[in-house]
């Protein structure tokens, strides 16, 4: 986190103090209850599907000739 976002999790956001790690909690139950206790979502959220980068526009209305390029692959 600290290299990522540069967001210190140990400092407190109230005093901006130092914190210290009490728990480790790794149980799928407990982190559910932790999280319904709080309010909040207990399920991932969902992930958008991915795709591809946008097709960029071919002028193919200029190809080849007003882009003075011959047939055959050379520059004018
Ligand atoms: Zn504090």
């Amino acid at each position: 986190m600290h290299r990522v976002f540069a967001l210190d999790v140990l400092e407190c956001p109230v005093c901006r103090g130092r914190m210290k790690i009490i728990a480790e909690i790794t149980q799928p139950e407990v982190i559910e209850r932790f999280l319904a206790a709080l309010d909040l979502p207990i399920e991932p959220a969902e992930i958008g599907r991915t795709r591809p980068p946008p097709q960029l526009e071919l002028p193919l209305d200029e190809w080849p000739e007003q882009l003075g390029i011959d047939a055959m692959g050379e520059g004018a």
